[in-house]
């Protein structure tokens, strides 16, 4: 299938770099990121720091996007300590980390939520990056295609309604932060079968859905990633904090994506 999507690298701060330390890194990244012109890259910060990163990026004109990690599936009202689509699009983030392992593991995240907050990042905004992937137990049971089928099918439907304006990041979590990458021949199998499932809804929305990597990408393993035919992009953690890092892995999209056109 011809690559009719563009690159996506998305930096995942988590609970690092808070108003002090955001501008800095963003400003960074900024400057890492010029001249990627065939490479949408996204950061990530802790809620405290979006506004001001995406402040600190407009002042520099950089095309650097901004997101959030979560959001609410409600709209508004009593939900203490949330926030909605709404709220984050006024801060300036036109992209949202949804269902994310670390949210499901630690905090309870079921995919039913996580299709609600997907259907409501639809409707309202910012744009979802849905992430999906099996634990370790689950891939040594051999059932990762089944888990990631699984996740995915919850926001199928929300996907759908609008083709190419979601992605899904694809974070095998015994990959996440511990330096153990998926092969790129792993990561493309669940991929591939990403972009099947998604093809059983339309072809359109199997062709226009951005499949990013994520788990342990760094400059070095990014390009062999980058390479497989269903992977577009990447969704970085710990590699987003450093700026030659998260460089590195923006310098090997550019370099993949000579080829996609
Ligand atoms: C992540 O948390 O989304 C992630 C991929 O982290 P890391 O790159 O550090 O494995």
């Amino acid at each position: 299938m011809k690559r009719v999507r563009r690159r996506l690298i998305a930096g995942n701060w988590k609970m690092n770099a808070g108003a002090r330390d955001a501008g800095p890194l963003a400003l960074a990244v900024a400057r890492a990121a010029e001249g990627m012109d065939r490479v949408d890259v996204v950061v990530a910060p802790p809620l405290v720091a979006i506004a001001a990163v995406a402040d600190v990026l407009e002042a520099a004109g950089s095309n650097v996007r901004v997101a959030g990690q979560n959001m609410s599936d409600q709209p508004k009202g009593a939900f203490t300590g949330e926030v909605s689509g709404e709220m984050l699009r006024a801060w300036g983030a036109t992209w949202v980390i949804l269902g994310h392992s670390e949210r499901r593991q630690l905090l309870g995240e079921t995919d039913l939520l996580v299709a609600r907050k997907t259907a409501a990042a639809m409707t309202t905004g910012p744009r979802p990056i849905v992430c999906v992937g099996e634990t370790l137990a689950e891939r040594e049971a051999g059932s990762t295609l089944d888990v990631v089928e699984r996740q995915l099918r919850a926001v199928m439907g929300a996907l759908a309604s609008q083709p190419g304006f979601a992605a899904v990041a694809y974070e095998p979590v015994w990959a996440i932060g511990t330096g153990k990458v998926a092969s790129p021949e792993e990561a493309e199998d669940v991929h591939a079968r990403i972009r099947e499932l998604l093809a059983t809804a339309s072809t359109e929305l199997a062709e226009r859905t951005c499949l990013l990597y994520g788990g342990s990408v760094n400059g070095d393993n990014a390009a062999a990633l980058l390479a497989q035919p269903d992977i577009d992009g990447a969704l970085g953690g710990g590699a987003s904090l450093d700026p030659a890092s998260f460089g590195a892995i923006l310098a090997a999209a550019q370099r993949s994506s000579a080829g996609d056109a």
